[in-house]
């Protein structure tokens, strides 16, 4: 897969409400990925309107520690069990 360009996670504008990283694509719309999708490893962020998609540069490991230090109320390996 060809990226069109490769950009950082700190760059992309963030929209709390729907959970999704926005980035501007030359076509007018924007390329989006969801902080779920950034949680399971996704680092392609698309565009709806074309066929574009660029890398998300951030760190995984990180990003997944801060998350689920957010989520430690619920575990999710008892949730599995239940
Ligand atoms: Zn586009």
């Amino acid at each position: 897969m060809a990226f069109h360009d490769e950009v950082e996670i700190e760059d992309f504008e963030y929209d709390e409400e729907s959970e999704t990283y926005y980035w501007p694509c030359p076509c007018g719309d924007r390329f989006q990925i969801t902080k779920e999708e950034l949680e399971s490893g996704e680092d392609t962020a698309r565009c709806p309107s074309c066929s574009l998609v660029v890398r998300v540069i951030y760190d995984k490991e990180a990003f997944m520690e801060k998350t689920s230090n957010l989520k430690q109320k619920t575990s999710p390996a008892t949730e599995k069990l239940t």
